[in-house]
């Protein structure tokens, strides 16, 4: 909502520099274009929200990608993993008006291009998802025993 006109002049700048820098454009689109199968899949009819949400905003401002309304109808009726993965891509875009897209929440390394190229919502780069996921998985096996 407020960072609307920011979040579309980053789309309209392209990747601002040298090597170092991550080419948000690129990942702005996978993320936009993922946000947008995930909201189609389960709502049906996007005339209905446009209804709901009078803000008075000129049509199409749905696109925005940090306007994920959590407690919307349509939102809680997606499935746990669907939910996660909007929530992720709103981070993301998110990081992108912070400037921290791309980097690992743990570690603080950026994340490898081809694993945003994948999954542009990341938040872990793959070594630390790993332990996550292996570290999980143990919990899995041997949870805590109940007292
Ligand atoms: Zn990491």
């Amino acid at each position: 909502m407020h960072n609307q006109g920011t979040m579309t002049q980053m789309k309209r700048h392209k990747a601002l520099s040298p090597a170092e820098r991550v080419d948000y454009s690129k990942y702005y689109d996978l993320l936009m274009k993922r946000r947008g199968e995930l909201l189609d899949i389960d709502h049906r009819d996007e005339r209905e929200i446009d209804q709901r949400q009078t803000t008075g905003e000129a049509p199409g401002d749905l696109g925005d990608g940090s306007v994920i309304d959590t407690n919307s109808d349509y939102f809680l009726q997606l499935a746990d993993r669907d939910r996660q993965e909007l929530i992720d891509i709103r981070d993301a875009l998110e990081k992108m008006h912070h400037g921290t897209y791309g980097v690992c929440e743990n570690c603080k390394k950026r994340i490898d291009p081809e694993r945003l190229n994948r999954m542009p919502h990341a938040r872990l780069c793959m070594s630390c998802q790993s332990a996550r996921e292996s570290r999980e998985r143990v919990y899995r096996l041997h949870p805590t025993p109940k007292l």
